[in-house]
């Protein structure tokens, strides 16, 4: 198995550190609102990534973390704790939203056939792990407080900025780093921050009252469930310059190395050719997918259609798209299903291997699914073609075999039901509300709903 590592930026061959089993971290969502489908993007590839390694035989132990502090307005240490605001906002306690939202997110992913990482952490249940972090940080001589927190002194670790290799000397030119004059390069970050007296999240540390920064979150957690150095790291693209180069260097500043091996990011997801914005209308979620007649899985088809290193523009044209090549695929299957033609041990070795292939190459998923077309669309029907798509399935996880939903329209009554249906207007014609009543019971116990509609009386299956 070959990925991408950002950190060396090259295509490596896979080993886990020790054994069989791949320790992973994946940074999980801010709990302060819904999921965009840009997010829901990431945890996609995530999965895809859980499924292959899974295919090749490697047992997971994958944590991923709950941020419900820490993770101020801008990354870069500015601005409010984006819970706090939410909850200000929407009158609500931090923990609340949280909640709320935690539980929103899992639906989500659930809905996308996403698999559950292992370890899910919550940012708030690792306070004394995270201010352990720093206070090693600090004795090491790699963290120094100001009058507003503690912070990671950037000019200590010669090789900071290896994973993003930004250029610090611009960085420092640059206006959107907030100027703060008591530290000592402005790309220092925060660790942990003292709380005035009304910020609603805090707790006791050797600083006074305060919370953590949102890197060291991530990094005492993987430390916590992972170990020193575990193997594979992901999140999203815009994690490499600022949230990841941060975990590294706490990693480095307390033991030498960066906690992960491999470094992998999905890039992002565009819609209509931009950046997705409140301002512009265009974030949407899985549920406004939903309610505009799309599936989840015509989502998660749709970012199949993508490699995750390249980005992928978001449409309502792409997303048809994806919804009618996953119907046709579904129904090449079903055409398989049962059927009596044979396919050969050399045919056979030939579709699996060219799909091994393309999902072991860095997750080439939409070359694997060329492979797949192949199979489905093979013109002699059989069910050991079946039976490969329902394999290729466990790595696509699109539910490939999933019958045609039956319109509710589509019910014709047999002959004695029409009778029964017959009957029941006529009693209502002639008033005899009682005889309807019982007819429509007695349909009901079959199962048959009963709508008036202005054009007439319908029957519908329940
Ligand atoms: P957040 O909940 O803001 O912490 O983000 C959760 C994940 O979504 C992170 O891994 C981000 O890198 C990722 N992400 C944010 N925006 C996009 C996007 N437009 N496309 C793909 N991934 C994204
Ligand atoms: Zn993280």
């Amino acid at each position: 198995m070959i990925v991408y590592n950002t950190l060396s930026r090259k295509k490596e061959e896979f080993k886990p550190l020790e054994g069989n089993t791949v320790r992973m971290y994946s940074c999980g969502p801010t709990v302060y609102g819904y999921a965009h489908i840009g997010n829901l993007r990431t945890y996609v590839f995530m999965d895809e990534l859980r499924r292959v390694l899974k295919w090749n035989g490697y047992k997971l132990r994958h944590a991923m973390n709950i941020t419900d502090v820490g993770h101020l307005v801008s990354d870069s240490d500015s601005g409010e704790d984006k819970m706090a605001k939410t909850a200000r906002e929407q009158k609500k306690t931090p923990w609340e939203i949280a909640a709320f939202y935690t539980e929103q997110f899992f639906k989500d992913i659930d809905a996308l056939n996403i698999g559950r990482p292992e370890i899910i952490c919550k940012a708030t249940d690792h306070i004394p792990e995270m201010i352990d972090y720093v206070v090693k940080l600090q004795e090491r001589g790699y963290g120094y407080e100001t009058s507003d927190g503690i912070y990671f002194d950037i000019g200590k670790l010669p090789n900071y900025g290896c994973l993003s290799r930004a250029n610090l000397e611009e960085q420092q030119a640059g206006a959107r780093v907030e100027v703060n004059s008591e530290k000592h390069h402005p790309a220092d970050f925060a660790l942990w921050k003292k709380a005035p007296k009304e910020h609603i999240m805090q707790w006791e540390s050797p600083w006074g009252m305060g919370y953590p920064g949102w890197h060291i979150e991530c990094s005492a957690m993987g430390l916590k469930y992972l170990g020193e150095e575990f193997d594979i790291h992901t999140g999203g693209v815009d994690a490499i310059p600022i949230h990841h180069e941060n975990e590294i260097a706490q990693c480095e500043g307390l033991f030498g190395h960066p906690a992960a091996r491999v470094w992998m990011h999905g890039e992002f997801l565009q819609v209509d050719g931009g950046k997705m914005s409140k301002s512009l209308g265009n974030v949407y979620t899985v549920d406004e997918l939903k309610k505009r007649g799309y599936d989840p899985l015509d989502y998660r088809f749709f970012c199949l259609s993508a490699h995750y290193r390249n980005k992928l523009n978001f449409t309502f044209e792409g997303m048809d798209g994806a919804k009618s090549g996953l119907k046709n695929l579904r129904a090449a299957t079903l055409a398989h299903k049962g059927a009596s033609g044979k396919l050969s041990e050399a045919e056979r070795a030939e579709l699996m291997g060219a799909f091994e292939e393309a999902i072991n190459d860095d997750l080439n998923i939409p070359k694997a699914l060329g492979v797949v077309w192949n199979a489905a669309r093979r013109a002699e029907k059989s069910n050991d073609i079946y039976e490969l798509l329902l394999k290729f399935d466990e790595i696509l996880g699109i539910d490939i075999a999933r019958e045609p939903e039956k319109k509710e329209d589509e019910f014709v009554p047999d002959a004695e039901t029409q009778a029964l249906i017959d009957a029941r207007t006529a009693a209502k014609k002639a008033k005899n509300w009682a005889e309807a009543d019982r007819i429509r019971d007695e349909l009901a116990a079959k199962g048959i709903k009963l709508i008036d509609t202005p054009t007439g009386v319908k029957a519908v299956k329940e």
